[in-house]
C-alpha cells in the first residue's frame, strides 16, 4: 500500500484566540479551559478523510514577546508548513485585524502564492460578545480564496473544528 501522505499544518493567530484549545479539541474531542499560552507544540495525528489515511503534523504556534523574534519565528514556521489555519476570535476585533497581515506574511514567505489556508472564527459560543460579524469573516475568506468556518473549541456540537482541519487536508491533496 502506498505510504499515506504527510501534511504539515501550522495554526496561527493572535494570542488568546484559542489556537491551543482548537488543536486539543481536534485531537482529543475535549476542551481544556486553561492551556499554557507560551507553550508551542507539535502533534502527530492520523485521520481517514474521504477513505484516505492522512498523517498530519500539527504545529500549535505561540508568539514571542520581542517583535523581531516573533516575526523571525513566524517566518520559520511558515516555511515549515504546507497548509495553514489562521484563527481569530469573533469577540476580539483586533484579532480579526491581524488576519490580513498574517496572510500577507505567508504570501511573502511561501512563493508561489495561493498558499493552502483555512480561516477560522473561534469562540462562536460567545455570540453575546461578538465583535466580528459572520459576513465579515465570509468576505475576508472570499478575498483570500479560502474556506471559512465559525467554530467553538468549547461547544463543538457540529464537529466544525475537525471539519476545518479536514478541509485544509483536502485542499492540500488537491494541489
Ligand atoms: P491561544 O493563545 O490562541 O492558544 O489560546 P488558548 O487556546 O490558550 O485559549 C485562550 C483562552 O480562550 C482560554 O481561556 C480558553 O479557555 C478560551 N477559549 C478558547 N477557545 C474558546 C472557545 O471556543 N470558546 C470560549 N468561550 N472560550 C475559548
Ligand atoms: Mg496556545
Amino acid at each position: 500500500m502506498a505510504k499515506s501522505p504527510e501534511m504539515k499544518l501550522a495554526v496561527f493567530g493572535r494570542a488568546g484566540v484559542g489556537k491551543s484549545a482548537l488543536v486539543v479539541r481536534f485531537l482529543t474531542r475535549r476542551f481544556i479551559w486553561e492551556y499554557d499560552p507560551t507553550l508551542e507544540s507539535t502533534y502527530r495525528h492520523q485521520a481517514t478523510i474521504d477513505d484516505e489515511v492522512v498523517t498530519m503534523e500539527i504545529l500549535d504556534t505561540a508568539g514571542q514577546l520581542l517583535k523581531v523574534e516573533d516575526t523571525q519565528q513566524k517566518e520559520s514556521h511558515m516555511r515549515w508548513g504546507d497548509g495553514f489555519v489562521i484563527v481569530y476570535d469573533i469577540t476580539d476585533r483586533g484579532s480579526f485585524d491581524e488576519v490580513a497581515p498574517l496572510r500577507g506574511l505567508l504570501e511573502e514567505v511561501k512563493k508561489p502564492k495561493n498558499v493552502p489556508l483555512v480561516l477560522v472564527g473561534n469562540k462562536a459560543d460567545l455570540d453575546h460578545a461578538r465583535q466580528v460579524g459572520t459576513e465579515e469573516g465570509e468576505r475576508l475568506a472570499a478575498e483570500m480564496a479560502c474556506a471559512f468556518y465559525e467554530c467553538s473549541a468549547c461547544a463543538d456540537e457540529g464537529g466544525m473544528v475537525a471539519e476545518a482541519f479536514h478541509e485544509l487536508c483536502r485542499e492540500l491533496r488537491r494541489r
